[in-house]
């Protein structure tokens, strides 16, 4: 599998990060509390400097919690950077988050002041499930006018916080395969990128190393099939992804395997750990 974006994107996104960037007084960065390294663009580590930084681990929901303290305790390392992992649907859970903004730029003996904050992240790691969530009811867009072209929407929180939507689409870097193959596992690539036998029997093979009793649980095996092939052949005969002959059509039960484990229905997993040297540089600048 070789998954790649077009430069230009990237190069698109950059030079519209930088103009509202200089305007923004926190960052919330949106990640996958799965893959929290494969889910971040190193883009915006850059352009953001040292400008404080939120990072919502999120889908929580579906992470191994032990892994998920680790990734916590790491980013935290780095001054200016809180890092909270939540389900972004949870209303009392985002319900932290302006809280947490003030407490970043809060200047004793300066008057409080509104703060502008900027929600950004690779696609589907849940901003907009997150903006939904932090806005609620008040949601109140301003700023919407055809000319104002230089200035993203904004939503009006009603408690001293104007959200930025993301200005530039920010894509994940596939210079890493592994990083590509943990994305495609978790659904962040469109399906009809990726092939369901390739992707599956890179997370089967994942889950054998890494959560062997979970896979076992879920499917029912008495032992640890000798490969990955096998692990996928006898869930798939499991599943009833059958061709003629007693043959399994991997791919579908590639498929079946995918959606179980993105589901959540073999149990609350994480794909990378911190420590394990991971991704990727940023891709090539242009522009
Ligand atoms: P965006 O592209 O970053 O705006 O992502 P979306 O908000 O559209 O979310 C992408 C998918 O992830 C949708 O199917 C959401 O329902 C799902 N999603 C978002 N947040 C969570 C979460 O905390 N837990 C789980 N399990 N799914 C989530």
């Amino acid at each position: 599998m070789k998954i790649e974006w077009y430069p230009g994107h990237m190069a698109k996104a950059r030079r519209q990060i930088i103009e509202v960037m200089a305007t923004i007084d926190v960052v919330i960065e949106v990640i996958d509390a799965r893959l929290p390294a494969s889910s971040s663009n190193p883009l915006l580590a850059k352009l953001r400097g040292v400008k404080p930084c939120i990072k919502i681990l999120n889908k929580n929901d579906l992470a191994d919690p032990e892994v998920t303290r680790a990734w916590v305790r790491h980013f935290e390392e780095e001054s200016n950077v809180r890092a909270l992992p939540l389900e972004a649907k949870q209303r009392t859970e985002v319900a932290h988050i302006p809280t947490l903004c003030r407490g970043m730029v809060s200047r004793p003996g300066k008057p409080w002041k509104s703060l502008r904050v900027m929600v950004m992240g690779i696609p589907n790691v849940g901003k907009s499930t997150l903006i939904n969530t932090l806005a609620g009811k008040r949601m109140a867009r301003i700023g919407d006018k055809p000319a104002i072209t230089t200035c993203p929407q904004q939503i009006d929180l009603r408690n001293g916080i104007f959200l930025s939507d993301t200005p530039g689409l920010l894509w994940p870097v596939m210079s890493d395969q592994r990083g590509a193959y943990r994305l495609a596992t978790s659904g962040a690539i469109g399906d009809s990128a990726i092939d369901y036998a390739d992707v599956a029997l890179f997370a089967v093979a994942f889950m054998m190393r890494r959560y062997p009793d979970l896979l076992c649980a879920r499917y029912d095996l008495q032992a640890l099939p000798e490969s990955p092939t096998a692990a996928l052949e006898e869930i798939g005969r499991r599943r009833g992804c059958l061709v003629g002959g007693g043959e399994i059509n991997l791919q579908r039960a590639g498929e079946a395997f995918l959606r179980d484990l993105r589901g959540g229905r073999i149990g609350r997993v994480s794909l990378e750990e911190p420590g394990e040297e991971i991704v990727a540089e940023a891709a090539p600048e242009e522009g």
